[in-house]
């Protein structure tokens, strides 16, 4: 497999679907102690609304499925998650205009994209200890992986995230409910740069 096309985009999203399904009481349990206790209820949610639209949306135009997942995300996740995931994907299907199969060069662009729009709704710098802490190691492993086949290249680029979602512990939160915490925040892993990781994980899976 060389491309990812709107076959992977699906299967990767019914995984995501099934692995956050899973993964809601760890996610929730990683959101108890600096935030409410949703994380996992909110994206269990809102992946369980997607995979059931999924077939209803048959366009092949990556773009579309990537804007459905966006709006469906926007209106079922609530909390601060929802709109930020909403716009990562909302982003990412900027460019994917118009294509029915993404090279990693347009894979790249795309997470890269989507990771802009969450910077630039969320106003979140690296190190505040948020989802952007996973996204933006997960795009710079897809730019230092040209040449690697797709797969791996997803692999990597997962493992990123998965790696920088545990470096988040030490970091004090700066934006979002666990900011509320100040220094107390200090000690835990992020929610929302863990599920990150849970999605890139789930593609490289679906790609694999
Ligand atoms: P809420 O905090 O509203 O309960 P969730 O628990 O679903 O929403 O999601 C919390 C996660 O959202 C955090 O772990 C963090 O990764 C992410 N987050 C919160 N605020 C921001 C922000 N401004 N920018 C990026 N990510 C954020
Ligand atoms: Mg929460």
């Amino acid at each position: 497999m060389d491309s990812i096309d709107g076959t992977l985009i699906r299967a990767w999203l019914l995984r995501a679907a099934s692995v956050l399904e899973a993964q809601k009481g760890y996610l929730t349990e990683l959101d108890a102690p600096i935030g409410d206790s949703d994380h996992g209820e909110n994206m269990a949610r809102g992946f369980r609304a997607v995979a059931a639209k999924l077939d209803g949306w048959t366009s092949a135009d990556i773009a579309t499925l990537l804007k459905g997942v966006a709006m469906t995300l926007i209106s079922t996740v609530g909390g601060a998650s929802g709109p930020l995931y909403g716009t990562l994907f909302l982003g990412a299907a900027g460019p994917a205009a118009g294509r029915d199969a993404l090279d990693l060069a347009a894979w790249t662009a795309c997470l890269q994209a989507g990771v802009a729009g969450v910077r630039a709704r969320g106003k979140a710098a690296p190190g505040d200890k948020t989802m952007v802490d996973a996204l933006l190691p997960a795009v710079a492993a897809l730019q230092e992986s040209p040449g690697y086949p797709l797969p791996e290249a997803l692999a990597r680029s997962a493992a990123a995230a998965e790696a920088a979602a545990v470096a988040t512990i030490p970091l004090l939160a700066r934006k979002g409910r666990a900011s509320y915490l100040g220094e107390r925040s200090v000690g835990h892993q992020d929610p929302g740069a863990t599920s990150a990781g849970m999605l890139l994980r789930a593609l490289a899976d679906a790609a694999a």
